[in-house]
């Protein structure tokens, strides 16, 4: 097959090993750089140019879109879909995962568990939106936040009204979350590809710290899965209609609850904690969506 990952990088390690074990499965793997692409949007005859030519038709594309570019990117991934380029995430389903509020709407419609969870852009009754799910302590987080950053701990009541009031002069749109305590600072990280979980790692935050996040000094290590975690995360994949994603868990005294689905999932910390090769089912799952796909025309 010939293949296109969609990356703004490629000696980025996800993308390193994407291209490596497609070649070493035989495939043709070229690397496109997202916001080089531009795109010639005549009538019946959709393309996508790149440095100066038009790009061959790919079988699939691979897009490793950023959150800081899922604007452009995704528009690129839909053209792809017009010229009946396969995409292993489909544009439309990209752009939902990047909207948390949209995400945990969707979700919550399938009846997949979740941690209590508001939302609010200027509320009038601060407290009524704490009380809401549950009281103090809750998690706030800003809705735009990313790794980490912008997800804050109000332990009291007094410090989350604070800090709701806080973000709310900076004109944020701001999510208010029932703090799992008992997940005690650890999250798993489910890498869902064509509907199976197919490698999972628990993360730990780093002493003192509730972020479980890699970039705020969690680590991680390999987990086996209960039968209702898998199923959870498998649900999270279909309802965000993911063919590739990684669905974080809490572990809750309810069961498995669904933080959030990641549409770009990185193979680094999955690969090492787990020592599988997650890059070459990623290709398996391509070859054989490929070759038994009657693709739907007329996307978008
Ligand atoms: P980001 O998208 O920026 O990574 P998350 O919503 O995933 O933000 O939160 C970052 C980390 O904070 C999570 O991986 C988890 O460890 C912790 N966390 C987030 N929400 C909760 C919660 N409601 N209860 C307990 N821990 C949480
Ligand atoms: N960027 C990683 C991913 O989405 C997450 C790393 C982290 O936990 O901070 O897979």
């Amino acid at each position: 097959m010939r293949i296109a990952i969609l990356s703004r990088n490629a000696n980025l390690y996800s993308t390193r090993r994407l291209k490596e074990a497609g070649e070493a499965r035989g495939h043709e793997v070229d690397i496109i750089d997202t916001l080089h692409c531009y795109m010639d949007i005549t009538s019946n005859n959709p393309t996508v140019r790149y440095k100066g030519e038009a790009l061959p038709q790919y079988d699939a594309i691979i897009p490793r879109i950023g959150a800081s570019i899922t604007f452009y990117g995704t528009a690129v991934v839909r053209q792809f879909e017009m010229m009946n380029t396969f995409s292993i995430n489909e544009s439309v389903a990209i752009s939902r995962s990047r909207d948390k509020l949209r995400s945990l709407q969707l979700l919550s419609r399938k009846g997949i568990g979740l941690p209590r969870t508001g939302f609010a852009h200027q509320p009038d009754n601060v407290r009524d939106l704490i009380k809401n799910v549950g009281g103090a302590p809750v998690v706030i987080k800003l809705l735009e936040g990313t790794q980490g950053i912008g997800v804050v701990l109000g332990e009291t009541q007094k410090a989350a009204e604070s800090i709701i009031e806080a973000f709310m002069g900076l004109n944020a749109n701001i999510l208010v979350q029932e703090f799992i305590k008992e997940a005690g600072g650890a999250d798993i990280r489910c890498l869902v590809v064509g509907g199976k979980v197919i490698a999972a790692m628990k993360r730990q935050a780093a002493e003192g710290e509730f972020r479980s996040n890699l970039h705020r000094g969690g680590t991680a290590e390999i987990v086996r899965l209960s039968a209702a975690e898998r199923k959870t995360a498998v649900d999270a994949a279909k309802a965000m209609g993911l063919n590739m994603c990684g669905v974080d868990i809490l572990r809750s005294n309810n069961g498995p609850v669904v933080m959030e689905v990641n549409s770009s999932p990185g193979l680094e910390g999955i690969e090492t904690a787990t020592g599988k090769d997650v890059a070459s089912m990623v290709f398996q799952f391509l070859e054989k969506t490929t070759r038994t796909s009657t693709r739907t025309k007329g996307k978008g």
